[in-house]
């Protein structure tokens, strides 16, 4: 129930109607009995700084940030987790005396399946798809785990060699760039092989960012990543199982960067079982 002293979270983004952040939020909220609750803010560029001001008069408490002001509110933050400084991207904010801070989630979002596996990854070669925001997230990760080698595979040469020097400053960071049209060199040697690409997204359920001919390359034991949650698994992680490879999808990722964020803000476990339980309906029901 909504009450007078009902605290207010949520978050931003546009387009925002696809977000399944509210639904597992307010199922962790319910389950603690918290009288909190998660909403959704349509949010469009221009009105970013509109929008982060009277958050603050309003007092709400904290917010996440997807699509497209993970980079953009960077300038509107008084602090900066260094986690968010090294990716160049927040995702979670919450409110402080001093303004507002914030930090970056989807790293430990994007760890944790990989973390359960209890691997060695100092030998691991990375091939990471697409060099968008969450590739950013996922090559971050890569670092943490220690792989020896980081190929990151994108379709437009300038975004490529931006994001090649956006980590020159990053610790021992080895990171190469590649086109599509390198991809059939590096998958033998792919040990895991991460879709940060939208193809395969639903309704787009027939697509996959390898074909046929790529997915003939893939090594047996290489552990195959995608992002995408909906469907799974989809047609990429399909492949990769056809080969004997060890599929993740991505609904783990959300379920802990969100958790994640919502410790934050609470200060206080929540229960990721809820969560995931409550993606899983909706993403059965729908
Ligand atoms: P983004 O910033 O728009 O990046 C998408 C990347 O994919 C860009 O490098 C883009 O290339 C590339 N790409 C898009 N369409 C392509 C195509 N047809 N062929 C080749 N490359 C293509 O988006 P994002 O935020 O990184 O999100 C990417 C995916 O990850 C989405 O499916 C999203 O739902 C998923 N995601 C999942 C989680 C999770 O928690 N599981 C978290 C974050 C994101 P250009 O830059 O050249 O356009």
């Amino acid at each position: 129930m909504i009450t007078g002293k009902t605290k207010l979270l949520g978050v931003i983004g546009s387009p925002i109607a696809h977000s399944l952040s509210p639904i597992m939020h307010n199922a962790a909220i319910a389950h603690l009995g918290l009288d909190y609750v998660y909403l959704p803010f349509l949010v469009e560029p221009a009105l970013l700084k509109q929008a982060i001001d009277g958050f603050a008069a309003i007092d709400l408490h904290g917010f996440n940030i997807t699509i497209p002001h993970k980079q953009a509110i960077l300038p509107l933050l008084t602090e900066i987790s260094s986690i968010g400084q090294t990716i160049g991207a927040v995702n979670t904010v919450w409110r402080t005396e001093n303004g507002w801070s914030a930090t970056n989630t989807d790293v430990s979002g994007f760890l944790h399946p990989l973390s359960a596996l209890k691997r060695d990854w100092s030998q691991t070669t990375a091939v990471v798809l697409g060099n968008g925001g969450a590739a950013r997230a996922v090559v971050a990760g890569c670092i943490q785990l220690g792989c020896a080698a980081i190929q990151v595979v994108g379709r437009d040469a300038q975004k490529l060699e931006h994001f090649l020097h956006s980590w020159m400053a990053s610790l021992a960071a080895n990171v190469q760039i590649h086109t599509w049209a390198n991809l059939p060199n590096l998958l033998p040697h792919a040990d895991l092989l991460v879709n940060t690409t939208p193809i395969g997204m639903s309704p787009h359920i027939e697509r996959s960012p390898l074909s046929a001919q790529d997915a003939d390359h893939l090594a047996p034991n290489v552990i195959a990543y995608d992002l995408i949650y909906n469907p799974s698994p989809t047609m990429f992680l399909q492949q990769a199982r056809d080969r004997g490879a060890i599929a993740i999808d991505g609904l783990e990722m959300l379920v802990q960067q969100g958790a994640a964020a919502l410790e934050i803000w609470l200060q206080q476990p929540v229960s990721v079982d809820v969560m995931r339980r409550s993606l899983k309906q909706h993403l059965r029901l729908q």
